[in-house]
């Protein structure tokens, strides 16, 4: 079978307007990502990758251009219908965790089917394996200040899960933990690839990086260039830091 389509963008502009100055943050982006890829995102600061991403996550609107997420086009739903959508397909990682500090993991976790009008008590068993999915079944209770930083991204990790998204979306998931911290959450990544799971990431990393089988480089708000590895080459779940480096390095991108 081939593989399913589940981005497709085609010259995409986003265009920011700042008084008189027009800042074109994507200038004709186009891009196919197919179902259960690894794909990172890097480029300069100020190259387009954050709003890139946000696009993708439809927490933006492009200023042109295409975009069909799930074989659906996205322009076609107005500002309700994608926040709905959003919820029901996408799970997002940021590098601040971004959790509640007065609830507890487990209610971290269910918070995105909170929204969506379910009860914890409804979801608790859900919401039990996620938490142990990701290596915190016994921290159901603490709250964000009593874990670690990559305990919190797990938590953050976890909350993505909850609905089962299409994709996962992470910007630099690992930018405020220590390194060995955050090889533990990028092997939790690899692992939910392992398993089928589309991700993509933005990062400055090219440690990070090289556990994604596809690499887009971006500049000045366009695609510069792309690094493809193949599966052979990098294996998906690389369960050790030791086979991540054994996995060829990405080109530096232009900076
Ligand atoms: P990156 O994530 O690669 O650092 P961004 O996507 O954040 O880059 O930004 C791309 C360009 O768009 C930058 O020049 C940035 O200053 C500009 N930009 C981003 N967001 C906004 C905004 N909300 N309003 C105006 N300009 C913006
Ligand atoms: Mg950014």
């Amino acid at each position: 079978m081939p593989p399913r389509e589940i981005i497709r963008i085609e010259n995409l502009y986003k265009t920011y307007t700042m008084g008189d100055v027009e800042v074109h943050a994507l200038s004709g982006v186009s891009l196919v990502i197919e179902a259960g890829s690894y794909v990172a995102i890097m480029g300069a600061s100020g190259s387009g990758k954050s709003t890139l991403l946000n696009v993708l996550g439809c927490l933006d609107r492009p200023t042109s251009g295409k975009y069909f997420l799930g074989g659906q086009d996205v322009a076609t739903m107005d500002d309700d219908q994608l926040s709905a959508f959003r919820g029901r397909t996408l799970g997002f990682v940021f590098q601040s965790y971004n959790l509640i500090h007065q609830l507890t993991v487990i209610e971290n976790i269910h918070v995105p089917l909170f929204y969506q009008g379910r009860d914890l008590a409804d979801c608790h068993e859900h919401c039990v394996a996620l938490a142990q999915l990701v290596g915190l079944g016994h921290r159901l209770d603490h709250r964000p200040k009593q874990l670690s930083g990559g305990q919190q991204q797990r938590v953050a990790i976890a909350r993505a899960l909850v609905n089962d998204p299409l994709l996962i979306l992470a910007d630099e998931p690992t930018g405020n933990l220590d390194s060995q911290t955050g090889l533990e959450v990028l092997d939790l990544l690899d692992k939910l690839n392992a398993d089928g799971k589309t991700i993509i990431l933005v990062t400055h990393g090219d440690e990070v990086a090289a556990r994604a089988r596809r690499v887009i480089v971006m500049k000045d708000g366009v695609i510069d260039h792309e690094i493809h590895r193949d599966r052979r080459t990098a294996p998906a779940s690389a369960a050790t830091a030791a086979t991540a480096t054994s996995a060829p390095a990405p080109a530096t991108p232009p900076r």
